[in-house]
């Protein structure tokens, strides 16, 4: 079976836009881009289409690619601060001299739209409802859509990401999943991606995961995203693996656009989350 992610993402595209449709307020998602990296911009470009199709409003705030960290902590205190604003994201990566996972601590976790501010992802832990990083949380709704259940499952993770490998495992735990997470310095990979009912792949390296190291039947999602030339390339080895496995993700178009939905649906969230907020703070 070819876990297609466009029929699910669709899904939930119609659902945020009948929620957005009940609002008296339009949800506003806010992107910081750092730099002019090409790709970034196709992302956000892409981002804010989707999020035109279901009523999100949408601003960019553009800095160079020389820009202080206190620059940038002082656009995301002022986004914080303005009511209309009510989703901000960080578009990564960022520069080196900017450290991602610091700068991620200034975003008000209300308005924490990928769920990367330590309140967060500290949430995720506890598994209190919270905002989920946007392409793990997309993979469990691309598995539940397809009814594959995940308990009881050995899941196998490779890449250990603050925004995708790790959350990726959390929310796998929360299935009742027994999960193994795999990294750079994990000694003989395919010793556990051979033991994994379902293989989750997120590495960004194409032909990483070849057929031999995939058990018979096995379910495995892709979310290794390398343009290569003008492909994009998954870590899977495609046709070879699809031949013993009983569902497989393309690239693209599997990972990719429910990671698109989960943008919304969050948006949706922290806009009742900063409603909430001020409420609360008589503001
Ligand atoms: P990252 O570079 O932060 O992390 C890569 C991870 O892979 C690290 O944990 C590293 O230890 C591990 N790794 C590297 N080489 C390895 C190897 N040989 N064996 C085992 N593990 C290895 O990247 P990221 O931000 O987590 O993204 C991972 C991939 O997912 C990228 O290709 C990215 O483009 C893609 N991505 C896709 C989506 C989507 O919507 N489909 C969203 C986010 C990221």
């Amino acid at each position: 079976m070819i876990l297609d992610g466009r029929k699910p993402a669709k899904l939930i595209e119609e659902r945020v836009k009948q929620e957005i449709d009940k609002l008296d307020f339009t949800p506003t998602l806010a992107t910081i881009i750092v730099g002019e990296d090409p790709a970034s911009k196709v992302y956000v470009q892409a981002k804010d289409k989707a999020c035109k199709r279901v009523g999100i409003n949408t601003i960019t705030r553009e800095l160079p690619i020389d820009a202080k960290r206190s620059v940038l902590i002082s656009t995301i205190e002022e986004l914080n601060r303005e009511k209309d604003i009510h989703a901000i994201l960080i578009q990564l990566p960022l520069p080196a001299h900017l450290d991602a996972n610091g700068i991620t601590e200034f975003v008000y976790p209300s308005k924490d739209v990928e769920g990367l501010h330590p309140l967060n992802l500290g949430r995720l832990v506890t598994e209190r409802a919270g905002i989920a990083p946007c392409t793990p949380s997309g993979v469990i709704e691309l598995l539940k859509y397809y009814n594959i259940s995940l308990d009881g499952k050995n899941a196998v993770v490779v890449g250990h990401s603050a925004i995708v490998g790790k959350p990726m495992a959390l929310l796998l735990l929360k299935e009742w999943s027994t999960v193994t997470v795999c990294h750079i310095k994990t000694q003989n990979l395919s010793k556990h991606t051979k033991e994994a009912d379902v293989l989750i792949s997120a590495v960004g390296k194409p032909g990483l995961i070849t057929a031999d190291m995939v058990k018979d039947g096995a379910i495995v999602v892709d979310i290794g995203i390398t343009k290569v030339g003008g492909e994009l390339l998954g870590d899977v080895v495609f046709d070879a693996v699809n031949e013993k496995v009983s569902a497989i993700t393309p690239v693209p178009g599997g990972v990719g656009p429910m990671t698109v939905a989960m943008l919304l649906k969050n948006t949706v969230e922290c806009a009742r989350r900063s409603k909430n907020w001020r409420a609360n703070n008589h503001d």
